[in-house]
């Protein structure tokens, strides 16, 4: 700190300091063994500033959240760090308000605080910060050196300010002052006791962001964003272009953040400003930017929302699509008809839901007769087609209850569920006289029959003969056998 700075903050009489209750939460910021409850008691003996508390919870900063009614549940709702953070910002700026002097350029002051502290709120937000009370803190207090230097030496600091139409370059307040505002901020920010971070952000306020300290570029940015709100105008861009360079350098947001931003600002200022007593208008110079990225947000949800109803689509089409996979693999590609792997799983479950409940269970081989003639003397062709048909007349003539599966070559396995052997070969014998009666392909305009052996296997009701479904199956291969042998076209039963 140059020593001409320090001494003219040092004699000054009227430099800002602290009300009672600031220091106060000061000194609970600073009390690892702060408690909720006692925040609350100091906040409570300063009517004004439990009202403002109340009005904050319940404003659109927290919005979505229930309303509350008392400083309690406020304190509750907000947690001990935001509690002590927003009730030091607000005592700290209707306390330091009412100092003497030069109430137009105080209150200019104040009011571009007020705009950082809520820029720097929402940048925060943008770049996904969790400490939004205390940037926000960190952004209303970056300009208290300022307010020292204006209280320290007035007719200097309005001299160069200038109405505080542009921005005053740093260098010129370090000609004038021995030092800047930033390095003023700090020194008091320590006098004060504010907690390190404060201290830090604030010295750190007006030098270049770096990306590896997001929280300090957003106070950095948020300074400028309010730089740009309150000039009288930004006809070249200079200000535009600064303030997206600070965002942009501090890792804080894209090339679209700052228009965003600002409408963000826009609808949010007047509440905002009112949580401090203050008026925040629009600007007129950044009408046009304002709208523009206001539609932009609009148009922004809306593609958000369609983007999410597409992500649903896709979800429901990929989840139809492993559906449609998943009885791919069930399924016998050239006749459809489950496969043989299915027809296992499906037979230990019917075999199991059997025994479970009490009821009888057949199960057929079924093997096409003199089925390689077919190939031999048609060709492969006529022979798969022969099998399609086959199996679509197998299904046609069973209960959607019964099972049909290619267990491989010209051989299909039936499971008949809840059926008893003369059930069972009852419609076995069906199938067979249908097979006599439907040509399964038409060869040079000469329909094509075909005959089939079968052997049904049976596990009555309360039967303890077959342990499990393999018996089964080799019961049945059995009974085809002995119907092969004993001619074909023919229902064999095991046993008989
Ligand atoms: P049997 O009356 O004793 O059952 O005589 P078969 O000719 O039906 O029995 P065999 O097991 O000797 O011949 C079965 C034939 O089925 C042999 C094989 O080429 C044919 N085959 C197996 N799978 C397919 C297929 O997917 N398509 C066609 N076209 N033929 C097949
Ligand atoms: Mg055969
Ligand atoms: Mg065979």
């Amino acid at each position: 700190m140059h020593p001409d700075l320090e001494s003219s903050l040092l004699h000054c009489r009227n430099l800002p300091s602290p009300p009672a209750v600031a220091l106060q939460i000061i000194e609970l910021a600073q009390d690892p063994d702060a408690d909720l409850a006692t925040a609350a008691r100091v906040i409570a003996m300063d009517p004004a500033l439990s009202a403002r508390l109340l009005r904050v919870a319940n404003s659109p900063l927290y919005a979505g959240r229930r309303r509350v009614e008392t400083l309690a549940q406020a304190t509750t709702m907000l947690g001990l760090n935001a509690t002590l953070s927003l009730a030091l910002g607000f005592s700290l700026a209707r306390g330091l308000r009412s100092t003497s002097g030069a109430a137009a350029e105080q209150e200019r002051l104040w009011k571009r605080s007020v705009l950082s502290a809520l820029a720097a709120r929402l940048l925060g937000e943008h770049a996904g910060l969790e400490r939004l009370e205390d940037l926000m803190l960190a952004g209303l207090l970056q300009d208290i050196g300022a307010l020292a230097l204006l209280q320290a030496r007035p007719d200097a600091w309005l001299a160069l300010q200038d109405g505080g139409r542009m921005p005053v370059p740093l260098e010129r307040e370090r000609e004038v002052f021995g030092g800047d505002h930033a390095e003023a901020g700090a020194w008091l920010a320590q006098r004060w006791q504010l907690p390190t971070y404060l201290c830090e952000a604030i010295a750190a306020s007006e030098g270049d962001p770096d990306p590896s300290n997001t929280f300090h570029a957003c106070v950095i940015a948020s300074g400028a964003v309010a730089t740009l709100w309150l000039a009288d105008g930004d006809a070249d861009g200079t200000l535009r272009t600064a303030a997206e360079a600070r965002i942009q350098a501090g890792g804080v947001g894209g090339p679209g953040t700052l228009d965003s931003l600002l409408a963000q600002m826009a609808s949010a200022s007047q509440n905002f400003g009112e949580l401090f007593d203050m008026r925040i208008v629009q600007p007129a110079h950044l009408h046009a930017i304002i709208e523009q990225a206001r539609e932009l947000l609009v148009l922004r949800n809306l593609r958000e929302i369609q983007e999410t109803a597409r992500a649903r689509r896709e979800a429901d089409a990929s989840r139809e699509r492993i559906r449609d996979l998943t009885e791919q693999t069930r399924r016998d590609p050239l006749t459809g008809v489950y496969n043989r792997m299915q027809l296992e799983e499906a037979l230990e479950h019917e075999f199991a839901a059997a025994t479970a409940a009490g009821h009888p269970l057949s199960i057929a081989f079924v093997d096409l007769d003199g089925f390689k003639l077919i190939n031999d003397r048609h060709g492969h062709l006529v022979g798969d087609q022969v099998l399609r048909q086959f199996a679509q007349t197998l299904q046609r003539m069973l209960r959607a209850t019964d099972l049909v599966a290619r267990y491989g070559g010209e051989e299909f396995l039936v499971v008949l569920a809840d059926s008893s052997e003369a059930a069972a070969t009852q419609v076995l014998q069906r199938i067979l006289e249908e097979t006599a009666r439907a040509p399964m392909a038409v060869v040079d305009g000469h329909p094509l029959y075909v005959t089939f052996s079968a052997g049904v296997a049976t596990r009555e009701a309360g039967d303890s003969q077959f342990a499990n479904p393999r018996a089964l199956l080799q019961a049945a291969d059995q009974a085809l056998y002995l119907a092969k042998r004993r001619g074909r076209n023919q229902v064999g039963q095991h046993g008989h």
